[in-house]
């Protein structure tokens, strides 16, 4: 199945032209994707019946699973391990700071193979690049839980697990579709 986190906008727009889908088709869902964050098509109320059902049947929104969310004791941190569809484990990391800015911390490899001495990650060795999809959905899922909360990212910092530059080509993409055109940005600084 297709993760839709996984394509750029371009992508979307040939995957549902392929579908017989007008060109508007493809920034609806995106923006459904990066603005309302909605995790099931049946969310996308202004797409008709018939390609909610597609979409459900053919392609996933995200494959993060949520092993365990840990807050700490005065609510500011949130550290958050997701099992990826290989069984792989990451973690990521929601900062909240006394101005009301929200710094989202995201994995861009899962484990690391510079072997820092002083990290625990680079302890446990390489296993896999994360997929540009799987690096800008870390993001999503904090944006999520902070818009249900009526509050904003602020800030993404690439300082979770991984080396982003060992892992170049899905780094920039996913940095590409975290600032994505028509003001649909997740947050409003990347950073590593
Ligand atoms: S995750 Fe960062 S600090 Fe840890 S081993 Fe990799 S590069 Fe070094």
């Amino acid at each position: 199945m297709t993760n839709l986190y996984n394509l750029s906008l371009e992508e979307l727009t040939e995957l549902l032209a392929s579908w017989d889908q007008p060109a508007y088709r493809a920034r609806q869902v995106w923006e459904w994707l990066y603005t309302h964050k909605v995790s099931d098509p049946d969310a996308m109320s202004n797409l008709p019946k018939s390609l909610r059902e597609r979409l459900r049947a053919e392609t996933q929104l995200g494959v993060l699973e949520p092993v365990t969310v840990r807050h700490s004791r005065d609510g500011s941190t949130t550290k958050a391990l997701f099992r990826l569809q290989d069984g792989q484990l990451i973690e990521s990391v929601l900062m909240g700071y006394e101005d009301g800015r929200y710094t989202a911390c995201i994995s861009t490899q899962a484990g690391c193979a510079m072997g820092c001495v002083f990290c625990a990650t680079g302890q446990m060795g390489f296993a896999r690049h994360l997929s540009a999809g799987e690096i800008v959905e870390q993001a999503v899922w904090f944006a999520r839980d902070l818009q249900n909360a009526g509050k904003r990212l602020s800030n993404i910092v690439l300082m979770g697990m991984g080396e982003p530059l060992h892992n170049y080509d899905a780094t920039l993409e996913a940095i590409h579709r975290l600032n994505a055109p028509m003001g649909w940005a997740l947050a409003s600084a990347i950073s590593h």
